[in-house]
């Protein structure tokens, strides 16, 4: 980039061609700030306020009937949630079900997929990933009566950041039942190949299946395409849904018939639900996977959030999130190479996901400087700041003025102003 590419008026300019610039009208931003952590928290739109307040207004209107009346009658909503997911995971409609949180549907999918069998017993994971997945994995093979340290297996990373599909594969051996990785790393937003590791644990009939918290609303996928078995994943990161925002699973077709691991009332068919018969019937799709009522009020405000993916379509969201990334790597190079930041996510398109990952040793009280001039970063323990600038409500300006900004930071040592440790969540 020359020195002219640098300019605030290419930034402009390039706002002007952005096909996706009106959305930014639709999410509650800030005068004078720039919001970079729709990665942790997805922004509030007015859609979503409005669907939140819909499904109020349902319930003052309706209360028990509302299960079955109004627009969006709260009995089918987790269905109706997951057919408008779909295309932004590559499945068919029935695949998917909006239930229970992240790491509840990881148990719900672990307790059905994994069963141990002859030298098969073990599961694979790798050292960098989400701690709460760990966690959850550890508590599946204690119940099934296996020694987390024994049967856990993890893919150690070679640099601390990224995973090589080839060590992932390499681990593959007989002993392991089932896989459970990241679509895309929380930290250094590294994309694994989904489709190859998938293809090469099915040749050694391994079942796999994928975190999508960072790839949700972010990337486009192939789920069914490429045969992978499950997938989970939360919905107020990219998808814009909201605190605690109800997440989502999906089961492909060959696995539809299996009875779920966690049952509750509502894995039943629909139509039988109400018999309240002791014997369950599941439901033949991934609904089965459900347990017990749906959390709809922290449902409602997906209604509104996904209507937007649904409009803009996840092409062209990944397009504009490529292009808002690359430019911003682009400014750290020219206006901030002196400055000791080490850009840690992996520079090639195809393995980049929806935020940058810088290390500075100075990281935490950098992010508490950046909040103080207005643009919200998300600070990751002990060095790492991630800067997310989301196709929906950030603009090519946005990500000018925060290298700007940052860069004043470091010239006048502003970030000497504070601690450098760590708040309470980011
Ligand atoms: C955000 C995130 C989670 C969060 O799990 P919850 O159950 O929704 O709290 C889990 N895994 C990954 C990879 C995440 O990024």
């Amino acid at each position: 980039m020359n020195m002219e590419n640098a300019s605030l008026e290419y930034a402009k300019k390039l706002d002007a061609q952005d096909v996706l610039y009106k959305y930014r009208e639709e999410f509650y931003t800030k005068e004078n700030g720039i919001y970079l952590d729709g990665n942790s928290l997805g922004l509030m739109s007015k859609r979503s306020e409005a669907s939140l307040l819909e499904i109020v207004e349902a319930w003052k209107q309706h209360g028990i009937d509302g299960w079955t009346e109004g627009e969006h009658p709260w009995f089918y909503l987790s269905e109706k949630l997951g057919e408008k997911m779909a295309p932004l995971v590559g499945a068919f409609s029935d695949e998917i079900i909006v239930t229970a949180s992240t790491t509840g549907n990881l148990h719900q999918l672990v307790a059905t997929f994994y069963q141990p069998k002859e030298e098969k017993t073990k599961i694979l994971a790798d050292t960098i990933t989400f701690p709460s997945d760990i966690y959850a994995l550890k508590s599946q093979l204690r119940l099934k009566g296996f020694d987390p340290e024994e049967h856990l297996v993890r893919v150690e990373s070679r640099d601390g950041h990224t995973l090589s599909e080839e060590d992932i594969i390499a681990a593959m051996d007989n002993t392991i039942s089932v896989i459970v990785l990241s679509s895309i790393l929380y930290r250094s937003g590294q994309i694994l190949d989904m489709k190859r590791l998938t293809t090469e644990a099915h040749k050694r009939g391994i079942i796999i299946g994928f975190d999508l918290c960072h790839s949700i609303g972010s990337i486009p996928h192939e789920l069914s395409e490429w045969g992978v078995d499950f997938a989970f994943w939360c919905t107020y990161k990219h998808l814009n849904g909201g605190p605690g925002s109800v997440g989502a699973l999906y089961v492909n077709r060959k696995h539809f018939g299996k009875v779920p691991g966690l049952a509750g009332w509502f894995s039943s068919k629909k139509e039988n639900q109400f018999d309240m018969d002791h014997e369950l019937v599941p439901e033949e799709h991934a609904g089965a996977y459900q347990i017990g009522t749906p959390h709809v009020l922290s449902m409602a405000p997906l209604i509104g959030a996904l209507e937007m993916f649904t409009e803009a379509g996840i092409t062209r969201i990944r397009e504009k999130s490529l292009k808002l990334t690359s430019y911003m790597m682009k400014l750290f190079e020219q206006e901030l190479s002196t400055y000791g930041f080490i850009m840690r996510n992996p520079l090639e398109e195809n393995r980049r996901g929806g935020h940058l990952f810088i290390e500075h040793p100075e990281a935490a009280r950098i992010c508490k400087a950046l909040k103080a001039n207005g643009i919200i970063p998300d600070f990751r323990a002990p060095n790492g700041i991630r800067l997310a600038p989301v196709a929906l409500y950030n603009t090519f300006e946005d990500v000018w003025k925060t290298v700007q900004v940052l860069k004043q930071i470091m010239d006048e040592e502003q970030y000497k102003k504070f601690e450098n440790k760590r708040g309470v969540v980011a």
